[in-house]
């Protein structure tokens, strides 16, 4: 059976993408960075989604065994009318301190004279997967509005910001389940999940 380590501690993402795969049908264990030493520290230097991905599977890749694959993600949101910003820096877009509430706050400042026909926007995400005969990306995309003000409590990031065009509510408004099925990262998952299965997983 294939190990797939995900670079990622959060015990949540790993025990989603097992249900997926499971789902799926695939015959593949979920494993975390601390089965294998942890995550270690990777400096996310590159200028797209597909590039850090790689960069983070990669590093994973390192401390691994050999014959295993290691999946990493990347995501963002990508503003039009800021040329595309925040994009990979969407984590650390008011700094590399900062937190939610900064980043929305920057963005509502720089897109205070944009008017409403003028801020579509796309919710992206990039699942790299490495192995030793793997190198693979799949991209997923989420297109909407930027919204002017906060709207909804729920979702984390730039979710109260934004409104999908399949919806009339903000990701901050909407049930996780509803999230998933329209969601940038869900997206991409499809597109892995569908790769996996044409290797015979
Ligand atoms: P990372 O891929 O975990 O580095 O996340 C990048 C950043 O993009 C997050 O910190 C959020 O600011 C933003 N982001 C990515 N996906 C979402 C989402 O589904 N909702 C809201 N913000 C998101």
């Amino acid at each position: 059976m294939k190990t797939i380590y995900l670079a990622s501690g959060n015990a949540h993402k790993l025990k989603e993408l097992q249900s997926a795969l499971d789902l799926a049908g695939l015959s593949v264990i979920v494993s975390g960075p601390d089965a294998i030493g942890g995550m270690p520290e990777v400096e996310e230097t590159g200028s797209t989604f597909e590039a850090n991905s790689l960069l983070k599977a990669n590093g994973l890749r390192e401390i691994g065994p050999a014959g295993a694959w290691f999946l990493a993600d990347d995501s963002g949101i990508e503003i039009d009318a800021l040329n595309g910003k925040p994009g990979v820096i969407s984590a650390r877009y008011a700094g590399e301190e900062c937190d939610d509430e900064a980043n929305n706050d920057k963005v509502l400042r720089e897109m205070i004279e944009v008017p409403h026909n003028q801020r579509s926007c796309r919710f992206r995400c990039v699942l790299a997967l490495v192995g030793h005969d793997v190198e693979e990306t799949f991209s997923g995309a989420c297109e909407g509005m930027l919204l002017s003000k906060r709207t909804g409590t729920g979702g984390f990031g730039y979710d109260p910001l934004f409104q999908p065009l399949e919806s009339q509510f903000t990701f901050a408004e909407i049930s996780l389940d509803e999230k998933a099925k329209i969601s940038h990262r869900a997206r991409a998952l499809i597109k892995l999940i569908s790769w996996l299965k044409q290797q015979d997983v």
